[in-house]
């Protein structure tokens, strides 16, 4: 599903895009601040990611807070890479969440 929002064919509400890495708005926000980033070429998740994923991982992350600010979270953020069953991923195509606020996102988990 992802693959069709880096292809144009669904519409997004996109904050960046280059020839990498693209992000938008969670169709769901969860906070104030809910962005999705993803790598254009198909990575499943951090479980199949291998080297050769890593410059565009490491782009992922290194865009997230511009992103995070000008979206209005410039005081932190949370990025959350939900991977496999145990992850609870629900899309399988690898994606960040950064999650943020005027207001502290909480705790991390709930603790069991
Ligand atoms: P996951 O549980 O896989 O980490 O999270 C998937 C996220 O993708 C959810 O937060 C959900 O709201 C979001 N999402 C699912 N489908 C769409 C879509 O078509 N467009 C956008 N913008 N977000 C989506």
């Amino acid at each position: 599903m992802f693959c069709k929002i880096a292809g144009g064919q669904i519409p997004a509400r996109k904050v960046h895009e280059d020839d990498e890495i693209l992000a938008f708005h969670d169709i769901n926000p969860a906070r104030p601040v809910h962005l999705l980033v993803i790598p254009r070429r198909h990575i499943t998740s951090l479980a199949t990611a291998t080297e050769a994923d890593v410059p565009v991982l490491g782009r992922m992350l290194a865009i997230a807070n511009r992103l995070a600010s000008e979206q209005g979270s410039p005081d932190g953020f949370r990025v959350i890479i939900n991977t496999g069953r145990i992850g609870h991923q629900e899309v399988q195509h690898l994606h960040a969440h950064i999650v943020g606020g005027p207001e502290p996102v909480g705790p991390m988990l709930k603790r069991i």
